[in-house]
């Protein structure tokens, strides 16, 4: 069979980019391993994550909230085995709209394991061990990513998990280990903690979501403790046993100090590898970096000209909005068209409760680089809507150069942070500066306000309402 493109993986970049490339007039094939499309972000990743974020939220605020509002459910139990169920829906439903997709743009999907056989040729071999042969005129690998482990960690799946499994578990824990403070060990920790979990975390840094700017780890951790998050901070682990019915986490702290932790089960959430096993690279002249990434140039052209890599299996944020843009990218490449990706503005978001949500610089980031700068911040508690909706944790704090006031870094706590950050995106996009998007004006009373008042604090400090 002949193509003008073929991708390999059906995650958010490898769909995506089917569907540019379709759109702009390319003959496309889509292979997936898997029977299911969508790929890790779809199947076991941001959807399911967040379908279970979502129910376990709507438990913690009928127990915790609910009696506030004055509205009291006696007796209130939970079915854990019908909110699994809710999750599997959300997923089916996407997967379905995935494939409808696929036929509506009149895109080939193979399933099976896509493998080169040289650098225009790829076979595909399903699980029934079919073979199919495809030429291409162009490659977009786009085979995304799998958990990492650490050295000398059995991660038995069983009691020693990962997110996948621990997006499957058929019990609500009565404890959980969480080896690593970052984003999936905070989202998946507080959906089994708002469930009742006891939840440990036992991080190597000594803030939690490092990379983020320092002041959101801070304030997150601080909420986390109050939802009965344990924090071992600066801890090394050095071993994890499974003992059947629980596990035992051996670590070190930085003063030599050893600690041990006992839980139903441990979720290892240290980071995820690229992933390109059964790829056949060596017959398509392309190597991986030393971290297994694929390495491509600033056209996301690997070392084969007729090859391209997107998405988690390169360097960058491991976002599914990273690898969509990057699709989107490839496939007009491609055909001809010159488009651009700002990777200085791409929003990281975590959906705890408060949501955290980021776009630019860090202030650590901005220190570092010896730029001078002025901040503004913006307290939920002072924001009309968050006092009414009695989520009033978090702030907003708008990072802008000292001297054009231009906007550098956006990073907010609080409720709907995630949806909030697209306005600072935009405002950044087109070189805002703060007094900008303080002078544009906002619904009252919403929580986008504290956007508004934070930027107008670093304008120079004239908020409004603090
Ligand atoms: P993937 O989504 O990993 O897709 C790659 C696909 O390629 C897979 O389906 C795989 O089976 C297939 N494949 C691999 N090799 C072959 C082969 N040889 N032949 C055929 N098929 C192959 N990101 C966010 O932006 N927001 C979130 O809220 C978020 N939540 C997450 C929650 C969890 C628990 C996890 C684990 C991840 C989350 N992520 C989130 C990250 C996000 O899932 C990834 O960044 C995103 O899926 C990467 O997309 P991709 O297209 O590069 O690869
Ligand atoms: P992560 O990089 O976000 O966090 C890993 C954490 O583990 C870090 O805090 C790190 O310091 C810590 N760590 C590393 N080694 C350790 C050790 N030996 N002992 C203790 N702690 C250790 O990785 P993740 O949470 O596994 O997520 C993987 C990827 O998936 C991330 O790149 C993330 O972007 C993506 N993801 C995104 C979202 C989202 O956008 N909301 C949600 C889930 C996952």
């Amino acid at each position: 069979m002949e193509y003008d493109l073929v991708v390999i993986g059906s995650g958010p970049g490898g769909y995506i980019a089917a569907i540019r490339a379709s759109q702009l007039g390319l003959k496309t094939a889509l292979i997936e391993k898997y029977k299911t499309l969508g790929g890790t972000c779809l199947n076991v990743g941001c959807i399911p994550s967040k379908a279970l974020l979502d129910s376990s939220e709507h438990y913690h605020n009928a127990l915790h909230k609910f009696p506030v509002h004055g509205i009291n459910l006696k007796g209130m139990t939970i079915d854990f085995s019908a909110m699994m169920l809710r999750k599997n829906e959300v997923v089916a439903q996407m997967n379905s709209g995935t494939a409808y997709l696929m036929k509506k743009n009149k895109i080939d999907v193979f399933t099976g394991v896509g493998s080169f056989t040289d650098t225009k040729t790829i076979k595909v071999t399903s699980a029934d061990k079919k073979e199919s042969i495809l030429n291409t005129k162009y490659t977009i690998i786009a085979t995304g990513s799998k958990p990492a482990s650490l050295p000398g960690l059995n991660l038995d799946k069983k009691r020693i998990i990962s997110s996948t499994e621990a997006l499957n578990l058929k019990e609500i824990p009565k404890s959980l280990i969480v080896i690593g403070g970052g984003v999936i060990g905070l989202e998946l920790g507080s959906v089994y903690a708002r469930l009742g979990t006891k939840v440990s975390v036992v991080e190597y840094m000594d803030s939690v979501i490092p990379t983020m700017d320092r002041a959101l780890g801070k304030e997150l951790q601080r909420t986390l403790k109050k939802l009965g998050f344990e924090f071992y901070m600066k801890h090394k682990v050095t071993g994890v046993e499974n003992k059947g019915k629980k596990v035992v986490l051996k670590a070190e702290n930085a003063k030599s100090e050893n600690i041990e932790l006992e839980a139903e089960y441990c979720l290892v959430a240290v980071g995820r590898k690229p992933y390109t096993e059964g790829l056949g690279l060596e017959n398509a002249g392309i190597k991986t970096d030393e971290k297994g990434r694929i390495p491509v140039d600033e056209k996301l052209q690997t070392k084969t000209a007729n090859i391209y890599a997107i998405g988690d299996v390169i360097a960058g944020p491991m976002l599914a909005h990273k690898a969509e843009e990057e699709g989107v990218f490839v496939a007009e490449v491609i055909s001809g068209q010159k488009p651009h990706i700002n990777y200085d503005l791409i929003p990281g978001v975590v959906y705890t409760w408060p949501e955290v949500a980021s776009v630019g610089q860090t202030e650590e980031q901005i220190k570092e680089a010896g730029l001078p700068y002025k901040t503004g911040t913006f307290s939920y508690k002072a924001n009309g809507r968050a006092v009414a909706n009695m989520d009033n944790n978090g702030f907003a704090k708008v990072i802008s150069h000292q001297e054009t006031d231009e906007v550098l870094g956006v990073h907010i706590i609080g409720p709907r942070a995630a949806d909030i950050i697209g306005e600072a995106a935009v405002a950044m996009e087109f070189r805002a500066s703060a007094e900008d998007i303080g002078r544009i004006c906002h619904a009252h009373p919403t929580f986008s306000e504290a956007l508004k008042e934070a930027a107008l604090d670093a304008t120079d400090k004239r908020s409004l309402n603090s």
